[in-house]
């Protein structure tokens, strides 16, 4: 199989990173997402992650909390995750940097974009942790902004449905999976594949995202290839 793309943004959710605990990381698990990205690597193919943090921590789930520290709280928790990924793609002899919008400079790089592209003209790959750097956002967000600055050709949501649908598969067994659908829809019929600021910023600069099921991690590289697997979402369709 031939790599379709040339840059990619690959979209972890903190979920997917956690296994059967759902919670903290499952570096078994976290292990085999990253034997794929080693292949996309191994292919040709240029790849950018942006993790989200939901294994630890959500701002909008934190209750009687400040809304905004609660979103610092959660941009952390994105940062261990990418320092969790970073490790173990080390560990498989892929270099890889990390780097967050909020500065940490001694624990990764600050995220600087034009770096970041040098990164990974040289093969790297990055990770991009504290999401956007924003409270009220979230790494969908973040992964459709990183995206579009560094010119990626796609998003591709791995996560735990492995597409989109008219309705929650999980609750509805009659629900009807997409195989493409446009950005619009996506914003009209309120669907949840990603939140609608990230939805609308995909729509507006014209940037594809193919949703899969991180289930089989190599689905990674089947939907890297152009495999026929999960949903695209694109404004032409
Ligand atoms: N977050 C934020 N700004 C961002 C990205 C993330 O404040 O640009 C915070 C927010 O609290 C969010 C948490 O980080 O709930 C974890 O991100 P997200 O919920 O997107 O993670 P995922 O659901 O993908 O695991």
């Amino acid at each position: 199989m031939q790599p379709k793309y040339k840059r990619i943004l690959l979209k972890l959710s903190g979920e997917s990173l956690a296994g059967e605990n759902k919670h903290g990381i499952d570096f078994d698990v976290v292990q085999k997402i990253c034997e794929p990205i080693k292949k996309c690597v191994e292919a040709g193919v240029q790849v950018a992650v942006v993790v989200g943090g939901g294994n630890f921590w959500r701002g909008r789930s934190s209750g009687e909390m400040d809304r905004t520290r609660a979103d610092h709280m959660g941009m952390l928790a994105t940062t261990i995750n990418a320092l969790g990924v970073a490790d173990a793609l080390e560990a498989l002899g892929v270099e890889v940097r990390v780097q967050t919008a909020i500065s940490m400079r001694q624990v990764a790089e600050p995220y600087i974009r034009n770096k970041a592209i040098a990164h990974l003209n040289r093969g790297k790959v990055v990770i991009f942790g504290c999401g956007t750097g924003n409270p009220f956002f979230s790494t969908d967000t973040a992964a459709a902004l990183r995206a579009v600055e560094i010119e990626a050709d796609v998003i591709m949501k791995a996560t735990m449905v492995d597409g989109v649908y008219d309705s929650d598969p999980k609750k509805n067994p009659d629900a009807k999976k997409f195989e493409t659908i446009t950005h619009q829809d996506v914003l009209n019929k309120g669907l949840a594949v990603m939140d609608s600021t990230a939805s609308a910023l995909c729509k507006d600069n014209d940037l594809p995202i193919l949703v899969f099921s991180i289930d089989d991690p190599e689905n990674i590289y089947r939907a890297v290839c152009g495999e026929n697997i999960g949903t695209v979402v694109k404004n032409e369709i």
